[in-house]
């Protein structure tokens, strides 16, 4: 046997170390999603470059999966091979830390902020994983991934090799970034987050003000701004093990300020926040506004807590209510509003 068809021998289906079955919906945050065709855990370099060639003799199409946590996959499932990096090792070097891609990202900040490293405070607790942070640019509470980020790792699956990234080629939006814009091209492996030692805590915006105020604190430390990030979550957000939800499922959207004058004619309580040359409207507010909260379809409801989350309801919640679920909400913001909602989170094998 030659080497091409050794090689080909190798990557042929069936492969013991390819899982055939695993249902998504036990490893995403929405507890929906059919299962995998192809399912496997990567932990090096080598083994991702050999899956990623696997996938590629075998016709099959890629999908990483984090966390699940900003995904809603679909009943039918994914037909193709879904590859979870488990590399979790988490270093620090000065104000410098390097985290692989299968890391809880929580976990990150969980250690800078004992190690009195500021940068990532606000950004406490938020589900997933460090690979799948950079993909929506997270943020909360006034901060985001990018101001921190410095490089990553990421194996380029069009150039069949490692490549590094800085910001400008990350091109970091608003919840976007260039892992959004070409999907499945790479594959990140290792991010690199540059922080400041004893550098003072951000606690600027509105419900982190609101609530040190309650409490007389006037110059709260590191480890507080995160308390009360990590409190202020789980008092206002769905717990995800009760209902099964990916957070926010739809973006702020942003229109320029002449369309907000407009707005404000009809809807004089609109809120908006100027962002440059547009301005921020608080998608929960127009949906809570249009009567949505609460409200369900079939297995999937809006949120009574937040109008911004949708859940799924009960063991049997189907991803096709969900979905259904947010059209209506588009269609129905879209007639009132004349604003088109656009979900921030990842519909996936629809
Ligand atoms: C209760 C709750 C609260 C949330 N709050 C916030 C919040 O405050 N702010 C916020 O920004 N988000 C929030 N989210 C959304 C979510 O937690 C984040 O977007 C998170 O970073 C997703 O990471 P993940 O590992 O779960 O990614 P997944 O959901 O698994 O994947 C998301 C996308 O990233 C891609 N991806 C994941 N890992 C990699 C990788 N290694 N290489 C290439 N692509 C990859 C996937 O292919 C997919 O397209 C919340 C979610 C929940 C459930």
């Amino acid at each position: 046997m030659n080497y091409e068809e050794r090689c080909w021998m190798k990557f042929q289906i069936p492969n013991h170390k390819y899982q055939r079955g695993v249902l998504l919906r036990d490893l995403t945050t929405f507890h929906t999603g059919g299962p995998a065709k192809y399912y496997i855990e990567i932990d090096g370099r080598e083994e991702l470059v050999e899956a990623v060639e696997w996938a590629r003799k075998n016709n099959l199409s890629i999908f990483v999966l984090g966390g699940g946590s900003d995904i809603l996959v679909s009943d039918k499932g994914i037909d193709g091979l879904v590859i979870r990096l488990v590399n979790k090792d988490i270093k620090f070097e000065d104000e410098r830390v390097l985290a692989e891609a299968g890391a809880v990202w929580d976990e990150v900040v969980r250690q800078a902020v004992e190690r009195g490293l500021q940068g990532i405070e606000c950004l406490s607790a938020i589900p997933g994983t460090v690979g799948g942070a950079p993909v929506q640019n997270i943020g909360a509470y006034g901060q985001e991934f990018k101001d921190t980020f410095e490089r990553l790792v990421a194996y380029d699956v069009k150039q069949r090799s490692f490549v590094e990234m800085k910001s400008g080629r990350c091109k970091f939006g608003y919840r976007d970034s260039i892992f959004k814009k070409e999907r499945g091209r790479y594959i990140l492996y290792e991010v690199i987050l540059k922080l400041v030692k004893g550098g003072e805590p951000k606690a600027s915006y509105g419900s982190l003000i609101e609530y040190f105020e309650k409490k007389g604190i006037k110059k709260p430390s590191l480890v507080q701004v995160r308390n009360a990030v990590v409190d202020i979550r789980s008092q206002k957000l769905e717990d995800w093990n009760e209902n099964g939800n990916a957070g926010s499922f739809f973006k702020n959207p942003e229109i320029t300020i002449e369309e907000y004058e407009k707005l404000k004619r009809n809807f004089r309580e609109i809120p908006g926040y100027v962002n440059g040359s547009l301005v921020k409207i608080p998608a929960g507010w127009l949906i809570e506004r249009a009567g949505w909260k609460g409200k369900r379809y079939k297995s999937a409801a809006v949120s009574r807590k937040h109008a911004l989350i949708l859940i799924s309801l009960g063991e049997k919640g189907r991803a096709q209510d969900v979905k259904r679920l947010a059209e209506n909400i588009i269609e129905d913001i879209n007639l009132k509003y004349g604003i088109r909602l656009v979900p921030e989170v990842g519909l996936i094998g629809f």
